[in-house]
């Protein structure tokens, strides 16, 4: 019987109800621009800008 570890939304750090995925969550609780914000910030910082190449 696998554990499901609860899921924590990276917007809000919100913990999931076990029958809700981050999805439903994302689509019920926040808006698109959020969503979009979030993606588009977090793709800035973690993508290491190539001095060597
Ligand atoms: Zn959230």
């Amino acid at each position: 019987m696998p554990y499901e570890p609860p899921v924590e939304c990276p917007l809000c750090q919100e913990t999931l109800e076990l029958d809700q995925t981050l999805e439903m969550h994302l689509v019920g609780s926040h808006t698109q621009r959020e969503v979009a914000r979030y993606l588009a910030s977090h793709h800035e910082r973690v993508q290491p800008r190539s001095v060597s190449d």
